[in-house]
């Protein structure tokens, strides 16, 4: 064996930056990515020279992302740009700027929730730019957090109402509280996951105004730079090796079985992968307490989405219908009262479509359960995907009139083609569910009580995304670092 080697499942953000940590503290490791391209959901795929997005189509650092690219000396601010926000209904559209822009905005429709979209608003400006400041403090790497706390309270007196306000309420029953009209608490619901807790919402608005970002290049780029750099650092990242078992003996590991049965012997293994597989398919069940089975089986993944990206030859038309897009990221609400996500790729990033070009997601939140029953089932499977395509294209209409007659490249993805390419449970999109009645909390040491296993990503902590997948990472390669020396 090796001199105290690291083995990663799975080469996500998550499994790639503990790797990038470890790789640079001179520690063996090896990462082991079922898929051909790594990143897991931060990936891109490319299809006659356009560049879609496998997952986010942008994200929130939230004090994270960039200070853990910049410590690996993998950040470029220039290489980023600002992801604008908007939402959209009938012949509204109100970009997301400042919280007081979108009181006003957003007043002028519903002149009778005026009183209450002040109060509202005044509550997302106050808590959104506190949270936005401690974010960027340091605070989520554990930095000065009582002195970050203090001068934010002293920046911002009514922070702790805010925040106070914010734990103790979902996104659901803030809206409730605040206004009558049921077009527009709707219209609020929609925006993030469909039941949040509050200091979730709150992050989301401080996101859309101040820290939503696109890497220039693809979201591709990001997982390359840091395969690059693991390579480099002497760490090793394989590809198309799916991890079958992770070997316990004596209530420590010994390492995994790849899945053509080969044993590979480790000092440590950090799964990087689906938690929900960790415990159900890749430990055996005789090592993990009955009390976290209990715990897993009371969970719910987030909410998995379909998926349709295009690639749009140009026309004079089509010029005029996407100047509707005065953010690149919009919700809107069609006809049916139905929402869609519609992502104007070229508007950012111009290398996301050939010159002249554009590209566009759209999206919708589908249950899997929707899908599930097509499972095997090819040509249902096939029927019931041509059926979603159509629908959003439709209701991508009512957003961008004509958008189907400009259609040269046409992809989707449903809730099981994200399962299928991450072996994300139930093609849950950000981890578990965001309704905190679904989301488990964890205490690792007793409820996987194995020595020398590390689980990071975004089921670790709640609510998971990006920032969450990196920070779990940047905790766990410390802690194995500590131990290594
Ligand atoms: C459409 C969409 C939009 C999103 N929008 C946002 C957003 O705006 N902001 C945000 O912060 N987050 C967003 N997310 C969520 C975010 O992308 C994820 O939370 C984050 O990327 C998870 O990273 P991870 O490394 O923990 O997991 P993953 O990206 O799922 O990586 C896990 C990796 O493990 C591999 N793997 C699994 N099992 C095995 C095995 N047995 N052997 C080997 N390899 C294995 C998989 O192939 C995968 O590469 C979005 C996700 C989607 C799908």
């Amino acid at each position: 064996m090796i001199d105290k080697n690291v083995i990663i499942i799975g080469g996500g953000l998550a499994g790639l930056t503990t790797a990038a940590y470890l790789a640079k503290a001179g520690i063996p490791v090896q990462v082991f990515e079922q898929h051909v391209v790594p990143g897991g959901y931060v990936s891109s795929f490319k299809r006659k020279g356009y560049t879609f997005p496998a997952g986010p189509t942008c994200f929130g650092s939230n004090g994270v992302i960039f200070p853990i690219l910049d410590e690996l000396g993998l950040y470029n601010k220039e290489s980023y740009i600002r992801a604008g926000h908007q939402i959209s209904w009938e012949n509204h559209d109100i970009p997301l700027e400042t919280p007081r822009q979108s009181y006003q905005d957003i007043a002028n429709c519903f002149p009778n929730e005026n009183r209450s979209l002040k109060r509202y608003f005044n509550w997302v400006g106050v808590g959104g730019s506190a949270f936005n400041d401690l974010l960027k403090s340091g605070m989520m790497f554990g930095h000065n957090v009582f002195r970050a706390i203090l001068r934010v309270v002293y920046h911002h007196p009514l922070f702790p109402w805010a925040s106070w306000k914010a734990n103790k309420n979902t996104n659901r029953s803030l809206h409730a509280q605040y206004f009558k009209n049921p077009y527009l608490k709707q219209l609020l619901n929609q925006l993030g996951y469909p039941v949040m807790a509050g200091k979730n919402t709150l992050g989301m608005w401080a996101s859309y105004y101040y820290d939503s970002w696109v890497p220039i290049g693809g979201m591709q780029s990001i997982s390359d730079e840091l395969v690059r750099y693991i390579n480099e650092k002497g760490g090793q990242v394989h590809f198309g090796n799916r991890i079958k078992k992770i070997k316990v003996d004596h209530g420590q590991v010994t390492g995994v079985e790849v899945q053509d049965a080969e044993f590979i012997a480790a000092n440590w293994v950090v799964s990087a992968s689906d938690l929900n597989q960790t415990c159900f398919e890749l430990i055996e069940r005789k090592h993990i307490p009955s009390s976290t089975i209990r715990k897993l089986n009371k969970t719910r993944p987030s909410e998995s989405i379909f998926s349709v990206f295009l690639g749009l030859k140009d026309s004079p038309e089509l010029t005029v219908a996407l100047k509707r897009f005065q953010g690149s990221h919009v919700v809107f609400t069609c006809a049916d009262e139905k929402y869609i996500q519609l992502v104007l790729l070229s508007k950012d990033d111009k290398t996301a479509a050939p010159d002249g070009k554009h590209a566009l997601f759209i999206g919708l939140l589908s249950p899997y359960e929707d899908w599930e029953t097509t499972k095997g089932m090819p040509q249902a499977y096939a029927i019931q995907k041509a059926a979603y395509i159509e629908d959003l294209i439709k209701r991508g209409e009512e957003f961008i009139p004509g958008l189907r007659v400009h259609i040269e490249v046409q992809e989707a993805a449903s809730p099981l083609t994200y399962e299928r390419y991450t072996s994300n449970w139930r093609g849950s999109t950000a981890g578990w569910n965001w309704d905190p009645n679904y989301a488990p909390h964890f205490d690792f040491a007793k409820d996987i009580p194995i020595k020398n296993f590390y689980s990071v990503g975004h089921y670790v902590h709640n609510p998971g995304g990006v920032p969450t997948a990196m920070i779990t990472a940047w905790y766990i390669s410390k802690e194995i670092i500590k131990l290594k020396k």
